[in-house]
């Protein structure tokens, strides 16, 4: 298939209804307000589409249509290789339609459909590892001193909130969706307001698979509007929430009126560490990679280089190098390497930090301004930026920028490394470079974070847990880890002795 015919799926799919609409028990409805959405190609500043905006009668809606299938038993009781049926079912759909998918999202988002492509082969097999888990068994029995056998089950926790980011429009809501119907729970999807698009295509193809009404709703809305009333209800028994660490601090608080279980993925600020002694090539290519993929728009992102010293010069006039060659341009286009950022405001915000970097003194290497020539026209294009010699306390080196901006440090021992690497208040993902095993395990045993890259970066496993130490957030997704986050533990006690205790007999 051509550019052009992957690009004119969109064209089609723009008209549909659906986009006015919200999928509520099982249909598409119209939504109580009359607030619409206006989507944007970041790599244009066009709008493309313009979509429902849920508000809180919408929301309560969803969330009663959830809560109804849920308690009729209807789909926690279903059997699991039902369950797992469906979600097969709904890969294979998402697979058929992966070139429409990826078109959406890069028309949506402005990642390159290089990278669209790939998140949209994560999410199926997301859907796939899922739906294999779900029929897979789980608990334990305990022996006990006691006359007394202890069984202990996991079971779904119930109606879920589910409120992602724009980052990764598609995979956010597989990560989300597929452990948790995997499970037995009822599902309300919000995606973020900037990127709906593929969501409603991902709810069309739910539909067409046909999962019992209610099962599976959403949303589409602003936080405030169509986010908070999942938050704040107390029919909804767990919210799982990614996205930034001030809205994650604000969401903690706000669900605690039933306290409902929560689930955060938040930002990060992740240290990437290069050791003189690592295979250099691999370092320089995987420096590069770990910030300016997906416009550095990514909560892993190697936003913070640690470079030893011995190396420093030559590696940052090398990256810097290797960086001024990035093509950035349109997503869309065959020969981009980097799309735009998603919005003028985070753009804005971004060139926001680069002022404040060159305030504070670090040394620009490479890019710092907004990319306007005849490729980039109104699209919020910034080009890949690297400060060198940044001290460690610097604005730029302890807040997450979220763009394309990269903080190099400069580093004499293992010690002092490690020093940096934890002095920040995230915790989520470290890379490190070298060819001595025994150190690399040293560091990735002292960095408090909850992935560690040894010799790579943004490795990603739907077989491995995900998330994060400290502020970078609560629980973790993915794996079995993901699928126990949503369930309940419950211990089931019986006796060997059926007797009367006596305890009050004399
Ligand atoms: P954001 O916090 O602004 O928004 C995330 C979602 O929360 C959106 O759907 C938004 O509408 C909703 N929201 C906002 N206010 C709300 C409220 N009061 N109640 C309920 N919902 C509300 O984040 P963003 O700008 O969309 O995404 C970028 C952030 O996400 C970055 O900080 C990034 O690090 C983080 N992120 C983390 C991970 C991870 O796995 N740890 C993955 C992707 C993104």
């Amino acid at each position: 298939m051509s550019q052009a015919e992957k690009l004119s799926l969109i064209g089609t799919w723009t008209d549909t209804v659906n986009l006015k609409k919200l999928y509520i028990n099982g249909e598409w409805t119209e939504p109580a307000g009359r607030e619409t959405l206006s989507i944007i190609n970041p790599a244009t500043g066009e709008e493309i589409a313009e979509v429902a905006s849920a508000n809180a009668q919408d929301a309560e809606r969803a969330i009663r249509a959830a809560r109804a299938a849920f308690d009729t038993g209807q789909w926690p009781s279903m059997s699991a290789h039902e369950r797992a049926s469906l979600l097969t079912k709904l890969a294979a759909k998402m697979e058929e339609h992966q070139e429409e998918l990826a078109a959406i999202e890069t028309a949506n988002n402005g990642k390159t459909l290089r990278e669209a492509q790939g998140d949209i082969a994560e999410a199926v097999k997301t859907f796939r590892y899922y739906a294999g888990l779900a029929t897979k068994p789980t608990g334990e029995t305990f022996e006990t001193t006691e006359p007394l056998v202890s069984r202990v089950v996991r079971e779904p926790i119930g109606v879920c909130g589910q409120i992602i980011p724009w980052n990764y429009p598609l995979l956010m809501a597989a990560w989300k969706l597929a452990p948790a119907l995997a499970a037995g729970n009822t599902c309300i999807l919000k995606p973020s307001e900037l990127t709906p698009l593929t969501a409603i295509r991902l709810f069309e193809l739910i539909d067409e698979v046909g999962f019992p009404k209610g099962v599976v709703n959403l949303i589409n809305g602003t936080g405030p509007n169509a986010g908070q009333p999942l938050v704040t209800s107390s029919l909804v028994d767990k919210i799982a929430f990614t996205g930034g660490t001030v809205t994650g601090k604000h969401i903690i608080k706000e669900a605690a009126g039933n306290l409902k279980k929560v689930s955060l993925e938040l930002g990060g600020k992740s240290p990437n560490i290069i050791f003189a002694d690592a295979d250099y090539e691999s370092a320089l290519d995987y420096a590069a990679f770990a910030i300016f993929n997906n416009s550095g728009q990514v909560c892993s992102a190697g936003s913070r280089l640690l470079v030893e010293r011995k190396i420093y010069d030559r590696f940052t006039k090398d990256l810097a190098e290797a960086t001024k060659k990035i093509r950035v341009g349109n997503g869309a286009a065959p020969s981009s390497q980097m799309g735009p950022v998603i919005s003028k405001q985070h753009m804005e915000k971004i060139e926001k930090y680069i002022a404040i970097g060159k305030q504070e003194g670090a040394k620009l290497i490479c890019g710092g301004r907004r990319l306007l020539d005849e490729d980039c026209g109104q699209g919020y294009f910034i080009e890949p930026t690297i400060f060198i010699d940044v001290d460690p306390s610097a604005t730029i080196a302890r807040e997450e920028i979220f763009g394309p901006v990269l903080c190099v440090i400069p580093f004499d021992t293992e010690e002092e490394a490690l020093n940096i690497a934890n002095d920040s208040p995230y915790g989520l993902a470290a890379g490190i470079f070298t060819s001595d095993t025994a150190k690399a395990e040293r560091m990735a045993k002292y960095i408090r974070a909850g992935v560690v890259w040894i010799n790579t970066y943004e490795q990603n496993l739907v077989e491995g847990p995900w998330g994060g130490y400290k502020e970078s957030g609560i629980g973790r997704e993915l794996g079995t880890y993901g699928f126990d986050e949503y369930t309940e533990v419950k211990q089931i006690i019986n006796t060997l002795k059926v007797e009367p205790t006596g305890w009050f007999a004399d």
